[in-house]
C-alpha cells in the first residue's frame, strides 16, 4: 500500500543495521538510552551511586550509524565524548513487560556508541541544559550489526572495552550494570509501549573521554565482535 503513496517531500528512508550472519537487515524503529548505569561511570561524572531509578533519554532514529563509517566532529562542542555501551534489540514488547518475561522480547544483542557533547559551546556551564543538545544530535548513535539470541543467548556479563588509536580506555565488564537488562525493558515498557524495531542504550561504563578529528575508536563487547568509528573533520 505505501508504494502507491505519493509525497511532497522526499521520505526518509528506513533505518536499519545488519544482522551478524544474515542479509537480512533489522529495522530501527526508537533509540531509548539509560543514563548513569554504572556506578564508577557515577561516580566519575560526580554522583553518588544510590540506586536511584534509571535515566532515560532518547535519541533520534536518524542519529544511527554502522560501524566502518567516518563521523564527523559535531557543531557547538569543543568536548565531544565517546560512551561505549551494550546495545539491546527488541522483537516484541507492548507496556508492563514483568522482569521474569523480559528477555522474551529480545531479538538479539550489539554494540553501540551514545556519543555525546559533553558541554555545548554556547552554555558550557548548565548541567539542567535539556539533554537533546548533548545527546540527540546527528550521527550520535554509532551501532555494530545485531546478533541474533539464538546466536550468542543472552549477553548479561563479559568485557566491554573501548580503544582509541590502539590506547585503551574503557575497560569494564557488562555485570556491573547497576539496572540488568531485564529491569531496564521492565522499567521502560511502563512509560512506552515497547515495539519490533526498538533498541536500548544500556549505559557506559567508567573511562568516558573526549575524541578529536582523526581518532580511530574500537569499541569491543566479548561475544558481539567489534564497533569501528573513525572521527571526522568538524562539521560547518
Ligand atoms: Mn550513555
Amino acid at each position: 500500500m505505501s508504494d502507491s503513496l505519493e509525497f511532497v517531500v522526499e521520505a526518509p528512508r528506513t533505518v536499519s543495521l545488519p544482522v551478524a550472519g544474515s542479509d537480512q537487515r533489522f529495522p530501527v524503529r526508537r533509540i531509548y538510552c539509560i543514563g548513569r548505569n554504572y556506578v564508577a561511570h557515577v561516580r566519575e561524572m560526580g554522583g553518588d551511586e544510590r540506586r536511584d531509578p534509571p535515566i532515560v533519554f532518547q535519541k533520534p532514529t536518524d542519529s544511527v550509524v554502522q560501524s566502518g563509517s567516518i563521523v564527523p566532529y559535531p557543531p557547538m562542542t569543543d568536548n565531544y565524548h565517546f560512551e561505549l555501551e551494550l546495545l539491546v534489540a527488541m522483537k516484541s514488547g507492548g507496556y508492563d513487560i514483568p522482569v521474569s518475561q523480559a528477555l522474551d522480547h529480545i531479538y538479539g544483542y550489539g554494540i553501540c556508541l551514545d556519543m555525546t557533547r559533553r558541554s555545548v559551546t554556547e552554555a558550557p556551564d548548565s548541567p539542567r541544559l535539556p539533554w537533546e543538545l548533548k545527546k540527540s544530535f546527528d550521527q550520535s548513535a554509532p551501532c555494530s550489526a545485531i546478533y541474533p539470541v539464538e546466536q550468542v543467548g543472552h549477553v548479561a556479563s563479559g568485557a566491554i572495552r573501548l580503544d582509541v588509536d590502539g590506547v585503551p580506555h574503557q575497560n569494564s565488564d557488562l555485570s556491573l550494570m547497576i539496572w540488568k537488562t531485564p529491569e531496564i525493558i521492565a522499567t521502560l515498557s511502563r512509560y512506552f509501549s515497547l515495539q519490533p524495531g526498538d533498541i536500548i542504550m544500556t549505559g557506559t561504563p567508567d573511562g568516558v573521554g573526549p575524541v578529536l578529528p582523526g581518532n580511530v575508536m574500537v569499541g569491543h563487547i566479548e561475544g558481539l565482535g567489534d564497533l569501528t568509528i573513525t572521527v571526522g573533520e568538524r562539521q560547518s
